[in-house]
């Protein structure tokens, strides 16, 4: 039984049977503010919206979500169409990567914090690359909920870049925070 997901691959799993966790991250998917260039304007955060919650509904996989967020959020109808900065190749699927992710982690972390864990674990991921800041100063060790939480916040919910380690670190991460114990 997979209550957590010991990497990014296996979030939908965990999440169709860990229904704690599944209402969580549907809630902070709907109310969490979604900095991001590629998604400000018309309606394009809504549609991220509810394309992250039809992903973590099992609805859709991460195939279709990407398929979908390049379809519901065209490059040409955003104020930022021009800027190859912002959309360059591959935006889709590192907007869906991260958000998963940042949502996914966001929800374990705030779990363990209400259950009143001081401690996580982050499992190493075999589909991770070995000189990410992350694989090397997370992977295979235990760390702290808040300041996890805290780093996750200020990027992901705040918008402010840094460079303290967090999960996930960067687009392709895979790692997850799991319980540790
Ligand atoms: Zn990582």
């Amino acid at each position: 039984m997979t209550q957590y997901a010991q990497d990014f691959y296996e979030i939908p799993e965990a999440i169709k049977e860990n229904s704690e966790l599944r209402k969580r991250v549907l809630e902070l998917v709907a109310n969490e503010p979604i900095p991001g260039k590629s998604i400000e304007g018309g309606n394009r955060i809504e549609s991220l919206r509810n394309i992250l919650s039809a992903f973590f509904e099992g609805e859709v996989s991460l195939q279709e979500s990407i398929q979908r967020i390049s379809e519901e959020l065209p490059r040409h109808e955003s104020q930022y169409a021009h800027n190859n900065r912002v959309f360059a190749s591959g935006w889709d699927e590192r907007l869906a990567r991260t958000q998963i992710s940042r949502f996914y982690n966001q929800a374990v972390l705030l779990t363990l914090k209400e259950h009143g864990e001081e401690e996580c674990f982050i499992p190493p991921s075999e589909h991770e690359d070995r000189d990410s800041s992350c694989t090397i100063q997370l992977a295979g060790r235990k760390t702290d909920v808040d300041s996890l939480l805290a780093r996750l916040n200020r990027a992901y919910n705040v918008g402010e870049w840094h460079d303290e380690v967090m999960i996930p670190d960067h687009p392709h991460c895979t790692h997850t925070v799991i319980p540790y114990e």
